[in-house]
């Protein structure tokens, strides 16, 4: 998935055009900056890209959650429904807003089971989040049906799934309001940075807004900008801004490259019997920045994952055990190890997790294993890649 596997010209020359007039900030310094604005320019090329009305650039993937969320009003008290599986920027980004995570199951898409989904919803509940794991998606049109029916915001995190389309449009652009990462190992990467995209105008204005102290954005003078409400800096460098802008352009060669290495590694692994793959839904396309594969069962899975690391397979995860992801190994998070104090209000809503299992969650994800697909491998060392892979796994059955 790594866009930093191939920095070349064009990012040299989009960070040399700002470095040349010195304007680092996004905003103001018209006269300065000679007519560049990377920042304005990548968000044109994300709406472009992302089929979407609005694009909001932020500092990071996990600030574009925590914006998404606030810009659609959710707060104290509010319920927003998030998977076991994703990154734990999802938690911090609703406890940050002083909201209660809920978690619920995810599915064989290894994103949220619709099920669960609509088991977990409750008079509090404002949003269901979406977490595209891995490339893929969940099961889209069941979960948009939920969301209207319960008048919820569907909000999507595709941080992990640039590229990716279900039924021709692509992710982050179905729900109400869709969150990417150009940190440094996503497939586009801006060293950090992250963009909020949305069709509807006022949860676009809120973006704007919130994301740069509350200031209005009208007319030239930012010194003369009012502050219709309460914002925090969630703002991207113009530095950032050039180097996304360079590799967004590359998207459809990465995606095109991604594929190309993702089809020698399943063609092979489809060779074992005892290897399935992770559902896409129909109509899904993924982006192809991971093969996602599971084994029969979780032993199997530590041993192949073991397997893989000793023949120098790198890049490939077994989340089961890995403390970033998934709620088994989420202590910090379900104590809440909290460096301020956290509301009682907060408190309670978590008290669930205490004693909460996932039985549903761990089926899959205790088999899972999935691998990163890298941009820089040659023909060779994808096939060579292909030949271990197969040797781990059946050396682990
Ligand atoms: C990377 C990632 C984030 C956070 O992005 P940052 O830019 O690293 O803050 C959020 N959600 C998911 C699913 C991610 O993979």
């Amino acid at each position: 998935m790594p866009g930093f596997e191939r920095f070349g010209d064009q990012e040299r020359k989009e960070v040399q055009d700002v470095l040349d007039n010195g304007v680092l900030m996004r905003y103001g310094f018209d006269g300065m900056r000679n007519g560049h604005w990377k920042a304005k320019e990548l968000e044109r090329e994300l709406e472009r890209t992302l089929q979407t009305k609005h694009a909001q650039l932020v500092s990071s993937g996990t600030a574009a959650v925590t914006v998404a969320l606030a810009s659609a009003g959710i707060g104290a008290g509010d319920e927003v429904i998030m998977p076991t599986f994703t990154f734990v920027a999802s938690f911090e980004a609703i406890m940050m807003l002083g909201a209660v995570p809920v978690l619920v199951d995810i599915d064989d898409t290894l994103a949220v089971d619709p099920k669960a989904v609509e088991a977990a919803i409750t008079p509090k509940t404002k949003a269901v989040m979406v977490v595209q794991m891995c490339g893929s998606m969940g099961r889209m049109e069941e979960l948009e049906a939920i969301c209207k029916n319960n008048k919820l915001l569907l909000i999507e995190d595709a941080c992990q799934a640039i590229g990716a389309t279900f039924n021709n449009k692509p992710l982050g652009s179905i729900g109400d309001l869709g969150c990417f990462s150009f940190d440094f190992v996503k497939t586009i990467t801006s060293g950090e940075g992250g963009a909020v995209v949305t069709n509807n105008d006022s949860y676009y204005t809120h973006t704007d807004q919130y994301s740069d102290h509350g200031h209005d954005h009208i007319g030239s003078d930012r010194g003369a900008e009012t502050h219709p409400y309460l914002g925090y800096n969630f703002r991207i460098s113009e530095l950032h801004a050039a180097v996304g802008l360079a590799q967004i352009k590359r998207l459809p060669e990465f995606l095109e490259v991604q594929k190309r290495n993702f089809t020698v590694l399943r063609e092979a692994l489809s060779a074992v019997p005892e290897v399935t793959f992770r559902t896409v839904p129909k109509g899904g396309e993924e982006s192809y920045a991971f093969l996602s594969f599971f084994l029969p069962d979780l032993e199997c899975a530590r041993k192949a994952s073991k397997g893989l690391k000793e023949a120098g397979v790198d890049g490939c995860f077994h989340y089961y055990d890995n403390n970033w992801h998934y709620v088994r190994e989420w202590s910090h998070l379900k104590n809440i190890k909290s460096l301020y104090p956290v509301s009682a209000e907060v408190k309670k809503g978590l008290a669930y997790l205490e004693t909460k299992t996932f039985e549903q969650s761990d089926h899959y994800i205790a088999r899972n294993i999935s691998c990163l697909i890298k941009l820089s491998w040659t023909e060779e060392e994808v096939k060579r890649r292909a030949e271990l892979m197969v040797e781990a796994i059946k050396g682990a059955l």
